[in-house]
C-alpha cells in the first residue's frame, strides 16, 4: 500500500444459502457504484467455480475463505471496497479477515433455516435431506453465528430495499 489512504470498507456477508445474501450485496454494489465508488464483489460460488477443487470440510472451507480476506484486504488496501457474500460458516475465518481488514463490517444475514430451507432457491436443501450433498451447512455442517456483527439483517422482517438501505446506511449514505 502507498500513501496514508484510510482502507475502504470490505462489506462482508455471511448467513446460510438462501439466506440472501447475494440478492442484498449485488444490490448494494449497484447502488455504490451508481454513487462513483469504485467497488468490487466477490462471491462464494462465484470463486468456486473457477477453483472446481475448493472442497467443503473446515479445513477446505478455511483455506478458501483466507484466500479470500486476503485479496479482499489487498483491494481495500487501495481504495476499493469490496463487497462479499460467503457462507462463511466458521467465526474463527470471519475473525481471520477481520484482522486482515481494518473496514471489515460484517453483516450476519440471520434468516433462519427453516425459511433459507422453504426457499430452496436452487434446490440445495432437498438434495443434501436427501443425502445427495454432504457437508451441507444447517444440514450436516455447522454454521456459528457472529456474536457482534456490525449489523444483523433478518429477511422474514425487512424487504430487500430495507436491507440495501441498512448496509448503506453502515458505509454512510442511502440508496
Ligand atoms: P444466498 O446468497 O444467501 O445464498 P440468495 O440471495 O441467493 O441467498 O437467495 C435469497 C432468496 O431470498 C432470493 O430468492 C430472494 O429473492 C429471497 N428474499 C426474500 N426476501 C428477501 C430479503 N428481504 N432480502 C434478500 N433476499 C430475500
Amino acid at each position: 500500500m502507498t500513501g496514508t489512504r484510510a482502507a475502504a470498507p470490505v462489506l462482508w456477508f455471511t448467513g446460510l444459502s438462501g439466506s440472501g445474501k447475494s440478492t442484498i450485496a449485488v444490490r448494494v454494489r449497484e447502488a455504490l457504484a451508481g454513487r462513483g465508488t469504485e467497488v468490487e464483489y466477490i462471491d462464494g460460488d462465484a470463486l468456486r467455480e473457477v477453483f472446481p477443487t475448493t472442497g467443503f470440510t473446515r479445513e477446505e472451507r478455511e483455506e478458501h475463505l483466507r484466500r479470500t480476506g486476503y485479496m479482499a484486504s489487498r483491494l481495500a488496501a487501495h481504495g476499493v471496497t469490496v463487497v462479499a457474500s460467503f457462507v462463511s460458516p466458521y467465526r474463527a475465518s470471519r475473525e481471520f479477515i477481520r484482522r486482515l481488514c481494518p473496514g471489515f463490517v460484517e453483516i450476519y444475514v440471520a434468516t433462519p433455516l427453516d425459511e433459507c430451507e422453504r426457499r430452496d432457491v436452487k434446490g440445495l436443501y432437498a438434495r443434501a435431506r436427501r443425502g445427495e450433498i454432504r457437508y451441507f451447512t444447517g444440514i450436516d455442517d455447522p454454521y456459528e453465528s457472529p456474536e457482534h456483527p456490525e449489523l444483523t439483517l433478518d429477511t422474514r422482517e425487512l424487504s430487500v430495499d430495507q436491507c440495501v438501505d441498512a448496509v448503506l446506511a453502515r458505509v454512510g449514505g442511502r440508496s
